[in-house]
């Protein structure tokens, strides 16, 4: 990481860019897309100084000095919250069926046919004329199966097959692992990460002490406390993944509130999903 006072010169010479943005977040989301625009000039930054830089180009329009950063990079905190929607399992590709929604007909193998079940797949059966004795009453051979004692089965024509009864001929038949939709609800929950920063000072304790008593803890809570000035969100990134704490749907959950000056943030590939963390490691499988 850069020392601060460093940062603070590149702030004010980035600072330019900035100039027709309002708000702490219209600069961080200009600063991202910047980022991913010309990453070659961002390389020579360390990511996890970024969100400092944003902090201290508002304060310097804001208030035409780093003093505001400062107290804010001092003060704010960083937490992640996670929420679930209702019946949120993500789902995982059918191994049963590899994701087609169907698998070969058991009964024929995939054939669409059949032995058939009149002659067993020989095609001939006993001539009822002469009983497979080959002649008739008086001796001679048999008229109707020309002295074979066998006719073909009138059943497959001679063929010895028929359309499997079980798949109508199609081959295949529904996966019932996934009912045909080729997919099957998984352990894992899906869930939205959101990473947020804040310099509320009722908020930031009343989320510590709560946190003390039980982990995770509902924010739902303390949406009366939040004062949207003092809050910024960072990110809102999808993920999923198997909780050992039971979740329930339409419930968020705060799982992590770390000081912003001891947060390695960080920015990976896609510089939308910035993130303190991964996943909620203490609370997944
Ligand atoms: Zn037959
Ligand atoms: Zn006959
Ligand atoms: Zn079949
Ligand atoms: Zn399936």
């Amino acid at each position: 990481m850069i020392m601060n006072e460093k940062l603070k010169k590149i702030s004010s010479k980035l600072s330019n860019r900035y100039k027709d943005s309002k708000s702490l977040t219209s600069i961080y989301h200009k600063f991202l897309s910047d980022v991913q625009n010309n990453q070659e000039y961002f390389s020579r930054y360390d990511t996890r100084d970024y969100v400092k830089m944003v902090i201290y180009i508002y304060s310097l329009f804001e208030t035409g000095g780093f003093e505001w950063g400062d107290g804010i990079i001092k003060n704010s905190w960083v937490g992640n919250y996670f929420e679930f929607g209702e019946g949120d399992y993500a789902e995982d590709e059918c191994d049963n069926c590899n994701g087609n929604g169907s698998i070969d007909c058991d009964l024929c193998d995939g054939n669409g046919e059949l032995e058939c079940s009149t002659c067993s797949g020989s095609g001939q059966v006993t001539c009822p004329a002469c009983d497979g004795d080959a002649e008739d009453e008086e001796g001679d051979e048999c008229s109707e199966c020309r002295g074979n004692g066998e006719v073909n089965c009138e059943d497959c024509d001679g063929g010895g097959r028929e359309t499997c009864n079980n798949c109508g001929g199609d081959s295949s038949e529904t996966c019932t692992d996934c009912n045909g939709n080729g997919t099957v609800e998984s352990d894992e929950l899906n869930y939205h990460n959101t990473t947020f920063i804040t310099w509320d000072k009722n908020l930031i304790n009343r989320l510590r002490n709560s946190m003390e008593l039980n982990n995770p803890t509902g924010i739902e809570d303390f949406t009366p406390f939040v004062d949207e000035e003092k809050m910024f969100i960072l990110s809102i990134e999808q993920d999923r993944g198997e909780f050992r704490t039971e979740v329930s749907p339409d419930k968020i959950y705060c799982f992590t509130l770390n000081p912003l000056s001891e947060t390695d943030l960080f920015i990976r590939r896609n510089p939308e999903s910035l993130t303190t963390m991964d996943k909620p490691h203490d609370y997944m499988y």
